[in-house]
């Protein structure tokens, strides 16, 4: 048997993504490794990314982490959805839910059925027909082991960091406090060997996490990994966060509100409420951007709003050499459907099950970076998809946008529901058919055709169908709390 060549691992980093490697890999792998996390309380995090999907579910089950315990230490809500205003047209609104839109048979999605009704003059809107879309509108939630309800959270990004920093120190994950001054390389191979600390410590090691954030410490700065701009597509490059005091009960949804260059987030947690201005410099400046926001927060504003940069795009090896990054040291996609923390936790499943235990070889890199890649193109189609389905044409930045080349899978995707009504989801692909329905009908792309299978049963039993299936949810949705009064009882201060 091969011997063990990677069994230090360090971590340079302790954002959210530097803490979820950690309590990851030392919850999964910690017997057999030696695992240091670095961070500098000089630097801080970036203290935003506050919206989940419903996987941060799946990596909190991994971490054996009770619900409850997590909602209070974090200040968490429920999430359903997200509610997009002024997308499509200003003055529009739709809810893109995690939950399914009616029943879908083999031959094709329930949205035909929903088209064919459409036809014949008696569907009601498709959010009438999934459950999560409707409790998200009237504020309601409850989990219960019974009930099936899909959803995420919105949580506190700092206490979120210190409780995994307090799991991953319960189990034997070191914690080094300092700036990382240099980084010392091998002459030969240019692997990383230790990171140099202000201190002079050295902290050395075997494999190590770069989790530095958009710095990209090691990835960039070191190893010079390069990166993929995909600003042409997503020319947002700015970002203004800021905290103000909750003035009502939390509604189970993120609302993500398109303005004249961008969008806007509002993100309601237990204690306060997270808003933040996103928008593309060449269209708004700084001080716009701050009037704009600070005139469309609601309640007692708690922070300073500080300008964030980015550029839209990834890292062209997101695994080089003996480093692999993570978080927006990888590369970053605006918030907007909330991706980036599930980036986090599937590139540190990806890791542990591809965990280079007999040394970092390419065909392990090539393996691990063909899916990162796979996976993160497909959420930036996504994204893109936002921006392009568009009518509005009321700024230079919307007719940009909506006026732009897409990537090819994309254009192909919005001709083929354009033509056909088809929708698919690839292989290993993040969002599912009902997200990009919702967003594609939400948005105002209308199909000029359907699948006929709704016309193979009569009329009146189709609408007979649709009736009852609504009568269901809405009987299911008035059954439950509302979501403050379940908060309230299920995690209570
Ligand atoms: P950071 O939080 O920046 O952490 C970097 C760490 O590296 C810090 O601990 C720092 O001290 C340390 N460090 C850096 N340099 C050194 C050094 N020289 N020496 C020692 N330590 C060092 N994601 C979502 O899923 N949902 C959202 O709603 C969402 N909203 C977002 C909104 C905005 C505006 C932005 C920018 C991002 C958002 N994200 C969101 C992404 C999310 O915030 C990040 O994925 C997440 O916070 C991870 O950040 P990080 O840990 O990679 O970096």
């Amino acid at each position: 048997m091969q011997g063990q060549v990677v069994k230090k691992v360090v971590v340079a980093g302790g954002g959210t993504a530097g803490w979820m490697a950690a309590a990851a890999l030392s919850r999964h792998l910690g017997s057999l490794l030696e695992i240091t996390l670095i961070e500098s309380d000089d630097i801080g995090t970036v203290g935003v990314g506050e919206s989940t999907i419903p996987t941060a579910r799946t990596f909190n089950a991994l971490l054996g982490i009770d619900e409850r315990e997590f909602m209070r230490t974090t200040q968490s809500t429920f999430k359903l959805g997200i509610s997009f205003e002024n997308w499509g047209q200003v003055g529009d609104r739709y809810i893109h839910s995690f939950g399914q839109v009616g029943k879908s048979t083999w031959m094709g999605g329930f949205h035909h059925f929903w088209l064919q009704a459409k036809a014949e003059g008696f569907a009601g809107d498709l959010g009438d027909y999934c459950f999560e879309l409707q409790a998200a509108e009237a504020g309601k939630f409850a989990t219960s082991e019974n009930a099936n309800i899909n959803y995420a959270y919105h949580l506190d990004a700092t206490l979120y960091g210190r409780f995994l920093r307090k799991m991953s120190e319960g189990k034997g994950v070191r914690r080094v406090e300092g700036k990382i001054r240099s980084v010392r390389q091998n002459a030969q191979t240019g692997f990383i060997e230790a990171l140099v600390m202000e201190s002079g410590e050295e902290v050395e090691g075997d494999l190590f996490i770069d989790c530095t954030g958009f710095r990209g410490l090691l990835i960039e700065q070191t190893l010079k990994a390069g990166y993929e701009d995909w600003s042409h597509w997503l020319p947002t490059n700015s970002a203004l966060p800021l905290q103000t005091r909750s003035v009502g009960p939390a509604m189970p949804y993120t609302r993500a509100m398109a303005h004249g260059a961008g969008w806007q987030w509002r993100i309601p947690l237990q204690h306060r409420v997270g808003n933040g201005f996103v928008y593309c410099s060449d269209y708004m400046s700084d001080d716009e951007a701050q009037a704009q926001l600070l005139a469309n927060v609601e309640g007692e504003v708690l922070t300073e709003p500080r300008v964030i940069r980015y550029k839209t795009g990834k890292r062209r090896k997101t695994w080089d050499k003996n480093c692999v990054a993570l978080g927006l040291a990888s590369g970053f996609v605006e918030p907007l459907e909330s991706t980036s923390i599930h980036m986090i936790m599937i590139g540190i499943l990806r890791l542990m099950q591809l965990f280079p235990f007999s040394g970092c070889s390419e065909a392990l890199m090539d393996r691990y970076n063909e899916q990162a890649d796979a996976e993160l193109e497909k959420i930036r189609d996504f994204i893109i998809l936002h921006y392009k389905v568009t009518e509005r044409s009321d700024t230079p930045f919307w007719d940009r946008v909506r006026t732009m080349e897409v990537p090819e899978p994309l254009a192909h995707r919005i001709a083929l529901f354009r033509d056909s009504g088809q929708v698919y989801q690839s292989p290993g692909e993040l969002f599912q058919v009902d997200s990009w329905l919702q967003v594609m009908l939400g948005q105002r792309l209308e199909p000029k055709g359907y699948h006929h299978m709704g016309r193979l049963m009569p009329p009146a039993q189709l609408r007979q169908s649709l009736v009852d299936l609504k009568g269901n949810i809405d009987r299911a949705v008035n059954s439950l709390p509302t979501h403050q009064a379940f908060l309230e009882q299920y995690c209570p201060a």
